[in-house]
């Protein structure tokens, strides 16, 4: 295995040091201003090749090297990721475009960092949700871009077959499970630890919902789980 070398002094970290979601080591006695919003990396002022991500945040060098910049490069990841997913078992009736969109148009106000979303139309008076498209935060990893995709796509799987008005931890822990499936199955040290890093989170939505969702398809198996969601609209 490599010598892990600080990222400011480019020594091996002693005492405390904090590791981003790609590995890389900081000695917690740089004074840092930032974290990356991506892989929680600190910033020492003034160092190189940060990028901006939101206007309140930004990107490491390393995230910006991997980054998802522009509608091209997402159409190549695109079709990779939709296959994945289709191996999984989940696939949707109709192709539903996704697009890459600023950090901040699907930030406005929210206290965490949002990196996708999925539009839907309601209709009033019925029951029909018709899914208008996704949209993705441009500038995301590789990585990041797949697991959003991933988890966006469970929204809309959701919405085609019927799971409507769900509690949001059972929704939200439903497409955090999807996307917990894809970086499983990507495999990288990268997707490893961004799964880790969704199990272990402490968001009562997020991480409550994956870890109740998780928990019953290990009792139950995965396709009893998405029958009782899609039918009864709660867990087994
Ligand atoms: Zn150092
Ligand atoms: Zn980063
Ligand atoms: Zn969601």
């Amino acid at each position: 295995m490599a010598e892990v070398r600080c990222t400011v002094c480019g020594r091996p970290p002693v005492d405390r040091y904090v590791v981003s979601a790609h590995g890389e080591a900081t000695c917690a006695r740089h004074p840092a201003d930032a974290s990356c919003a991506l892989c929680g990396r600190p910033r020492h002022g003034g160092e190189p090749g940060w990028t901006r991500f939101t206007s309140a945040t930004g990107r490491c060098p390393t995230c910006t090297r991997q980054g998802v910049d522009g509608q091209d490069e997402a159409r190549r990841h695109i079709p990779v990721v939709r296959a994945e997913m289709a191996a999984l078992g989940i696939r949707l009736d109709r192709r539903v475009r996704v697009t890459l969109v600023e950090p901040d148009s699907i930030n406005a106000g929210s206290p965490s960092l949002c990196l996708g979303r999925t539009v839907q139309r309601l209709w009033v008076g019925t029951s029909q949700v018709d899914v208008l498209g996704i949209e993705i935060a441009r500038g995301l990893t590789a990585t990041h871009f797949g697991a959003t995709v991933a988890h966006e796509i469970g929204h809309a799987w959701l919405a085609e077959r019927g799971a409507r008005n769900l509690p949001p931890p059972l929704e939200e822990g439903v497409c955090e499970l999807f996307s917990g499936a894809w970086l499983k199955r990507r495999g990288t040290a990268l997707a490893r630890r961004l799964r880790r890093i969704a199990l272990d989170s402490p968001d009562p939505v997020y991480g409550a919902g994956f870890r109740m969702v998780r928990d019953a398809v290990v009792s139950h198996g995965i396709a009893a789980v998405l029958d009782s969601v899609c039918a009864r609209g709660r867990l087994p």
